[in-house]
């Protein structure tokens, strides 16, 4: 292992990391970023399989409206205009996603957005909901119950592992509901694919730093490396031996295989909303890149509750799970010596150019906190 004297020690290699690790090292920082994988990029890493870029932490689709993260990401990458557009099976059919005039057409025939909105309102104000408790509820009132039903209740009871009556209402406030015929999940300004995929755009975010994988922070004794500061993108109640008790998260796990055909299933993502499917979703990664191969390669995607040793993907928004973060996070602003920031070091769900942004800013206030 290097035993160069470092300015910053930065744990984790996912975009977080990596933007942290480039601000500093463009500045002339000497920076070590540690790795416990096997390879960079955290859960935006993509592997070639039969030369198709395979995101093997599920689906990673860049969106922004930041014009600052869009420039910043473009100098690593060209990215292609890629826009997503999933669908629903539910029980064999297929339905357009986001919630938008298509779905409410085949639904209901209602053929314009006003007539649309007067359904759904209607079936909105038979349910007498003032203040929604829980998810099932805060999801009725945004979406009415024809739409719950089918393309809610079973792929959030699987994606969970929780009843929608036992799940806090802010899950569901990022599902989109719309009244245009667009397919567009996302409504950001910008939205793409690097060309290539995500790892070869984390190689270059890392080309002047010195990173080292598949060693686990916490494997390291004292003396293995020197660094004035250490950036910490792990998960926070590890960093803290768990003293205050376990914090919750939610896992998942992907069955990838390569098909010997061009095209399974003619989209990049495809829900699975009913409770029969096992699985939430069937990726077909070519179709982030328009791939034109001979063979294509697909993965399911099965939640599942998360354990020592499994991957946390998802953090768990309850009231337990926040008051308990509350807690470290309390501890982590005694450290002047670490830093913790990414999705797990600060127990949040974050796209990824909420995490450029944010490293962005904190090697900005580094920089400013050096006179710089
Ligand atoms: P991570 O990418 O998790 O990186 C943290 C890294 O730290 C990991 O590589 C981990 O191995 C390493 N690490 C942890 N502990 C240690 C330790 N003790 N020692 C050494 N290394 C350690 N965002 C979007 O914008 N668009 C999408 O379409 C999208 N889809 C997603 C789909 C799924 C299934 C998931 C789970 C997330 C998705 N995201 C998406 C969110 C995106 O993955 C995150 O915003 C992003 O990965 C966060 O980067 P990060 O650096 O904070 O964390
Ligand atoms: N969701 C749903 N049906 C869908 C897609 C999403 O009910 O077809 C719900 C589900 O509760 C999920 C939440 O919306 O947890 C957020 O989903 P999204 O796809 O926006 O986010 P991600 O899976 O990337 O976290």
């Amino acid at each position: 292992m290097a035993k160069k004297q470092y300015d910053y020690l930065v744990v984790g290699s996912g975009l977080f990391g990596a933007t942290f690790a480039f601000v500093m090292a463009e500045k002339g920082k000497k920076v070590l970023v540690m790795e416990k994988r096997n390879h960079i990029g955290g859960n935006a890493y993509t592997e070639t399989i039969d030369g198709i870029n395979v995101h093997r932490y599920g689906p990673h689709i860049f969106h922004t409206s930041d014009k600052d993260v869009w420039a910043f990401v473009r100098r690593f990458a060209e990215f292609n205009n890629f826009v997503n557009s999933p669908l629903a099976s539910y029980r064999g059919e297929l339905w357009n996603l986001p919630f938008n005039m298509n779905t409410f057409y085949r639904l209901w025939g209602t053929a314009t957005p006003e007539e649309a909105q007067k359904k759904l309102a209607s079936q909105i104000a038979q349910l007498n909901i003032a203040e929604p408790k829980n998810l099932e509820e805060q999801a009725l009132i945004l979406v009415g119950p024809d739409v719950y039903e089918r393309f809610v209740k079973g792929y959030t009871e699987k994606q969970w592992g929780r009843k929608c009556i036992d799940l806090p209402a802010s899950i569901i406030k990022r599902l989109p509901c719309r009244f245009t015929f667009d397919n567009n999940y996302f409504t950001d300004r910008y939205q793409g694919v690097p060309i290539g995929g995500y790892t070869p755009m984390v190689e270059k975010m890392l080309k002047d730093v010195d990173v080292i994988t598949g060693v686990d922070y916490f494997d390291c004794k004292e003396g293995d490396f020197y660094a004035k500061k250490t950036v910490y993108t792990g998960m926070i109640d590890r960093f803290f031996g768990y003293v205050y008790g376990k914090l919750q998260y939610r896992s998942l796990f992907f069955e990838t295989k390569t098909i010997n055909q061009p095209n399974y299933q003619g989209v990049a993502v495809i829900n699975y909303t009913d409770r029969h499917a096992p699985y939430t979703r069937i990726i077909e990664h070519k179709h982030f890149e328009f791939g034109t191969q001979d063979r294509t390669v697909i993965s399911f995607e099965y939640p599942a509750e998360w354990k020592e040793g499994m991957e946390p993907y998802y953090p768990i928004g309850d009231k337990r799970n926040t008051a308990l973060y509350r807690r470290y996070a309390d501890l982590a602003r005694s450290r002047t010596d670490v830093i913790f920031g990414g999705r797990l070091g600060a127990y949040r769900y974050y796209d990824m150019d909420r995490v450029i942004r944010l490293a962005l800013d904190l090697g900005k206030k580094e920089l400013s906190n050096r006179g710089e």
